[in-house]
């Protein structure tokens, strides 16, 4: 059989491409070196991918910035505004992933958004009224022919029509249909292209598919592809999907003239179902992903080559679940990693392995691979803590409900620490100068001892808590000055986790970012806050709260195990911060808060699966945290920068104290007012993520508009998020204001 995958990571083995675009961008090298760091980097890869012993190499799968943004420049999509600049076209399309100073004013970069369920994130391609689309570029080309010149086999790869059209915004009054036509002659060249560079195939990426599809959709997609594929002449075309199952266009795919169809085995749970009910058609050829491309663990051999001989299907190419962009470029980078760990994981380059290591056992060789790599998933990797699953087994419905009702129990808070109405807190962090988060890392990197991290942090704790005396909020927090970042911060202190030192993924542009391993239980081993929370309570009389990151945020950002369930996973790492809480409620701290602002991160991307799997776990995971807690603790939960508006009989279920909102959306009031939601609700008065802090007016207005719908009891006042990313004067300003809003408001009830 022949090998393959969808992508391969680009921004270079030791980053060296993501070095060189941000070099360019500060100007220490030219675009013909940027250019000769491009080349190299994609040799790299495909010289990488071809040693492994992969027989067909994806090209065109390299971007500078992003892939969906390089389709879009391909077709001439790009808002004038960038137009207008009259750069070159590098410089252009770098303006629209980084934005670039035009005259006196900043001007903004394209909007982005997540990647699927992914942790990537793309820019949205704009189509305006005058865009006029057509084949404008060759980039695709000239990766072509140099993967060619080279004497590669390479498969031209590119985002399709279908997805382009679905993942960009209109800001036109055109409908999407109407970019169809122009858009389909603009593909057709682009076959017509390669058929004359005598490409034999070419891969079109249309993973929106998995986005469940509506008829209206569908019929675009029909649309676009019964007059482009007739088009396609000699070149073979690939439909190829990822992060899911096509359950709703699978029979559509399998009529319609393609010559493969690339499906995903490991996200997509119907994709095997719609291949044993429905067939798989003896005139295409299926291109498997069986290899897991977006998490760090090896393949279990015998578990694909059982899928394998299972499938009905004539022709098939063995590939990836995805791009393997997810995925840190090579173990090899990580010399440090403990030999009894290394077996177990796979980053890219290993995944190529594991395809190469299948495809041999098929054919009847190495038979030695599939007995070591059982040996693997027979074993146990000492991964376990039997306290932690002997806890889990014991949990019971009452570790799941919080008594007495939420009604009783605020009586009890106020009574025990009686707050004013409106009361007035922040979300945790507090801006912070370069200072202090030199002083982070040099303690991270062992350059400061605790002692000296600890006295130098109390310093700016003292000045905060003054600070927030000073304004007057009613509760106060440490302002998190010894946090590197709020996941890293808890997981480095809960057992069960694995870090990695280069195993460097692009998270968008040229940010990257290292999520660390769930490795085994999550296991409490001792107090994270508690220190610093009492330290900051000592300073004043008024009630300080305890700051934590949430279970579904932590399990959200690390890769997560593939021998147990998230829900697991979630539910051992909400068990610890229970433990937490409860040292925190110990030391007098009556108030904790959960950040949960990658809460929707794991929603399925389909509406239908959005209880079966996941809210119905998820909900669970985040009442554990409070079960046990002293009905005169208050249990407040911070979420950002999200849509509410469909999902508030979730948020209801938490049975939070208090749940603090970012209030962007003019339409959350009147949707809670609707919904009876019950919750008290933390109004975000500003955006911590914007430089423009909203008038005293303009926040007066927006606390009446909410007594008006919600009563005057339920509110509590917040800004939108932390306030790490404003500057001081920035941050200091929003406060001053949002207190004497609420002092205004406060009068008048
Ligand atoms: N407590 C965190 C902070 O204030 C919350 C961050 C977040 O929600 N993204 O920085
Ligand atoms: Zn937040």
């Amino acid at each position: 059989m022949t090998t393959t995958i969808i992508g391969y990571p680009h921004i270079g083995r030791h980053l060296e491409l993501k070095s060189a675009v941000e070099a360019y961008h500060k100007q220490t090298i030219s675009a013909s070196e940027l250019n000769r760091v491009a080349a190299q980097t994609r040799q790299q890869s495909w010289q990488t991918q071809a040693q492994a012993g992969i027989d067909w190499l994806p090209v065109n799968d390299f971007s500078y910035e992003d892939q969906l943004l390089d389709t879009a420049v391909l077709f001439n999509v790009i808002p004038q505004r960038f137009r207008q600049l009259h750069f070159s076209p590098l410089d252009t399309y770098f303006a629209m992933a980084c934005g670039t100073q035009a005259n006196t004013t900043f001007l903004s970069p394209l909007k982005m958004a997540t990647w699927f369920n992914t942790h990537y994130g793309y820019f949205i391609p704009e189509l305006e009224d005058p865009t006029t689309i057509q084949l404008v570029g060759t980039k695709p080309f000239d990766e072509f022919k140099e993967a060619q010149q080279l004497g590669y086999h390479a498969r031209p790869t590119i985002i399709g029509p279908y997805t382009l059209l679905k993942l960009s915004r209109i800001t036109s009054t055109k409908k999407i249909t109407d970019y169809v036509n122009r858009l389909v002659t603009a593909y057709a060249q682009l076959f017509d292209r390669f058929d004359q560079l005598n490409a034999d195939w070419l891969q079109l990426d249309e993973p929106a598919l998995v986005l469940a599809p509506t008829k209206a959709d569908l019929e675009l997609f029909n649309q676009i592809y019964t007059t482009l594929l007739p088009q396609k002449g000699r070149l073979k075309i690939l439909l190829q999907t990822a992060y899911g199952d096509v359950r709703e266009a699978y029979s559509q795919l399998t009529q319609l003239n393609f010559d493969g169809l690339g499906l995903d085995f490991i996200d997509g749970q119907q994709t095997e179902a719609c291949i044993q009910d429905k067939g798989f058609p003896d005139n295409k050829v299926l291109f498997a992903g069986i290899i897991n491309g977006r998490n760090v663990w090896r393949t279990n051999y015998q578990t694909s080559l059982d899928l394998l001989h299972r499938l009905p299907v004539k022709h098939v190419v063995l590939s990836t679940s995805c791009s393997l962009l997810h995925l840190p470029i090579s173990l090899a980078n990580e010399p440090a990693l403990p030999k009894t760990v290394r077996p177990y994981l796979a980053f890219a380059e290993e995944k190529l392995t594991d395809l190469v290591a299948i495809n041999n056992l098929l054919a009847g060789r190495n038979p030695e691979f599939l007995t070591a790599n059982q040996r693997l998933f027979n074993h146990s990797r000492g991964a376990e803590n039997v306290q932690v699953t002997t806890r889990l087994h014991a949990l019971t419905k009452v570790d799941y409900h919080r008594r007495p009702e939420r009604k009783k129990r605020q009586r009890r808070q106020q009574q025990a620490i009686p707050l004013p109405v409106l009361p007035m807190t922040t979300i945790g962090s507090f801006p912070q100068t370069a200072a202090d988060k030199q002083r982070v890392t040099a303690f991270k990197q062992g350059q400061l001892t605790k002692a000296q991290f600890q006295n130098a942090t109390h310093k700016r704790l003292q000045e905060c808590l003054t600070e927030q005396t000073k304004l007057g909020l009613d509760v106060l927090v440490t302002g998190e000055y010894s946090r590197d970042d709020m996941i890293s911060y808890f997981d480095h202190q809960l057992s069960g986790f694995l870090f990695t030192k280069h195993a460097w993924i692009q998270t968008f542009g040229t940010y990257c970012a290292q999520p660390p391993i769930i490795w085994g239980d999550i296991a409490w081993t001792h107090p994270i806050t508690v220190t610093e929370t009492v330290a900051a309570q000592r300073l004043t009389t008024r009630p300080v709260k305890g700051v934590l990151t949430g279970p579904l945020t932590l399990v959200n950002w690390a890769y997560p195990r593939e021998d147990v369930s998230l829900r697991i996973s979630a539910t051992q790492i909400a068990l610890a911060l229970q433990d937490e809480a409860h040292a925190l409620e110990e030391h007098n701290i009556h108030i904790i808060q959960f950040d949960e602002p990658a809460f929707r991160s794991h929603l399925p991307l389909r509406q239908s699966d959005w209880y079966t799997n996941y809210f119905n776990w998820a909900i669970a995971v985040i009442r554990l945290v409070a079960s046990h807690l002293q009905p005169t603790t208050r249990f407040h939960i911070h979420m950002c920068y999200q849509q509410y508006t469909d999902i508030l009989d979730v948020l209801d279920q938490l049975d939070a104290d208090a749940l603090s909102l970012s209030a962007t959306d003019p339409a959350l009031l009147d949707a809670l007012h609707n919904a009876h939601f019950a919750t008290p609700v933390g109004l975000g008065m500003f955006d911590t993520a914007q430089f423009k802090v909203p008038t005293k007016a303009v926040m007066v207005a927006k606390l009446q508009a909410a007594i008006a719908q919600l009563g005057p009891t339920r509110i509590w006042v917040n800004p939108d998020c932390g306030l790490k990313l404003l500057d001081e004067p920035g941050a200091l300003t929003g406060l001053a204001r949002m207190v004497q809003a609420t002092k205004q408001v406060r009068n008048t009830i």
